[in-house]
């Protein structure tokens, strides 16, 4: 399925696409032979931050543009396991990040949003888990183009008011003074709804493990939302120490009472987790 404006690649793609497909050639060859027996429909694909920054300038896409970078990943790896007959679907998590994004959940400030940092961490509690509609799905009854638009999440889902093809043919007719009745009705669009793609979601509250003191949980502790996705929900639990890999997010207050309160919290947006502390002693 397409999206809205069906482009080419762009060099910047086609360089990450190639560097992409030459690290798990170089890389993985063994670790695509070992998962043949998994059956797991999400597969995190763990990469060493070492090898991904050593190939290609693709340490310094992830850090420039992480979404481009994995996305350009994805679509590589996704091809691998098809090459290899592996079932899950794989998401790329990427670990091992050096001391250079090291920070503590208690420092964390406004003006650190949108970085990406490493943190040791422990689980206060989990939320249950969730789903969340990552991309919805449209189809055009009059040209059956299909197309997919990305959502936010817990943000108002977007509203699809036309279809992109017709609406540009529809304004071409119109300047060139074509009769009304040939011209296509742009807005005779559905959501597809078996094409709907949600995405597993759980919040976890964090702790800084400076807090903790003997065995015990502390109960009265500052805490900072996380947000975890595919196969990490359900995987931790109170009490698990965690190295924890995220891009600093904002949010509205959970308890927020009025619409456009202004008041925002700071949010966890997990990219990978790895099990232990990295700094902390345990
Ligand atoms: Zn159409």
């Amino acid at each position: 399925m397409s999206n809205e404006q069906p482009t080419e690649p762009t060099s910047e793609e086609m360089r990450l696409l190639a560097a992409w497909r030459t690290f798990f050639e170089s890389n993985c060859k063994a670790e695509f032979a070992a998962l043949s027996s998994i059956e797991d429909s999400v597969w995190g694909f763990e990469i060493q931050w070492e090898a991904l920054e050593a190939h290609q300038g693709l340490g310094t896409s992830f850090m420039s543009n992480r979404l481009k970078c994995l996305e350009s990943g994805s679509i590589v790896l996704e091809e691998q396991f098809a090459l290899h007959n592996l079932m899950p679907r794989p998401v790329i998590r990427i670990i091992g990040f050096p001391e250079l994004n090291r920070y503590h959940i208690n420092d964390l400030r406004m003006r650190d949003r949108t970085r990406f940092l490493r943190f040791d961490a422990v689980v206060h509690s989990a939320s249950r888990a969730m789903g969340w509609l990552k991309h919805s799905a449209y189809q055009c009854n009059s040209c059956k183009h299909e197309w997919k638009i990305d959502e936010q999440l817990a943000r108002a889902r977007k509203k699809a008011e036309v279809c992109p093809l017709c609406y540009k043919i529809a304004r071409n007719m119109l300047l060139d003074d074509a009769d009304l009745k040939d011209i296509p009705d742009a807005r005779n669009i559905k959501m597809d709804l078996e094409s709907n793609y949600y995405e597993d979601v759980q919040y976890m509250e964090l702790f800084d493990p400076t807090s903790l003191k003997g065995d015990a949980l502390p109960e009265d502790v500052p805490t900072i939302m996380a947000v975890v996705t595919d196969e990490y929900v359900d995987q931790f639990s109170p009490g698990q120490c965690l190295t924890v890999n995220a891009v600093i997010g904002v949010d509205h207050l959970p308890s927020r009472d009025y619409l456009r309160d202004t008041r925002r919290i700071l949010r966890l947006d997990v990219h990978s987790i790895e099990e232990g502390f990295s700094l902390h002693e345990e």
